[in-house]
């Protein structure tokens, strides 16, 4: 094998990184089952956030729940219109929700990992490299289910979970006060490993 050769197929094997974002609460203030593009409210630094990942060389995906379809809330296009604002915003890889309501018992949504399962397998992501961000338990829970790093942001319900996740003592890997300072440890973290790896 050549020295060309050798490098196409370590390029080849490398797998993607990625970060697994959560949409409300976490880049956007929950307004329990938005539905309307004109109360999206970004959360301050959460652009910010997702560009120095992207730039940290991370894949960028939504991952979330939106039951209020199921509930009939809103519908698929009040979503679409959300989550073309966000892209238009925000450097995405792309945006996965379950529809469902809990009931449904789909294999989709948080804490079950299907998504994210799929997404990784569609991206070929490499799950121990990779983050997820999220302020609610389910988020935490299935990243640590999907064997990612879990940061718990103490936007939405971060301080709710924050007490929930201690009293089951599995605590995320850090606690974040918002995304931006969840990005800025995750830039911290990959420069020290990229200095041990020399
Ligand atoms: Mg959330
Ligand atoms: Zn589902």
């Amino acid at each position: 094998m050549t020295i060309e050769e050798g490098e196409k197929e370590r390029n080849i094997s490398k797998r993607a990184r990625a970060v697994f974002i959560d949409r409300d609460g976490t880049i956007n203030e929950d307004k329990v089952y938005l539905g309307d593009v004109r109360n999206l409210e970004i959360i301050p630094g959460a652009v910010e956030a997702v560009k120095l990942l992207k730039k940290e060389g991370f894949l960028t995906f939504i991952i979330t729940n939106q039951s209020g379809l199921a509930r009939g809330l809103f519908g698929p296009e009040d979503l679409e219109r959300i989550h073309d604002k966000i892209r238009e915003n925000f450097p995405l890889d792309g945006i996965y929700y379950c529809p469902h309501h809990p009931d449904e018992d789909c294999p989709c949504r948080k804490p079950k990992p299907k998504m994210l399962l799929d997404v990784a397998d569609k991206f070929q992501v490499d799950l121990k490299t990779s983050y997820f961000i999220g302020d609610a338990l389910s988020d935490i829970e299935l990243g640590q289910r999907a064997g990612c790093k879990s940061i718990l942001v103490l936007t939405g319900k971060g301080k709710e979970t924050e007490a929930l996740l201690r009293e089951r003592g599995t605590p995320a890997e850090f606690v974040a006060g918002d995304i931006l300072e969840a990005a800025k440890w995750i830039k911290k973290v990959e420069s020290v490993k990229l200095k041990v790896e020399g």
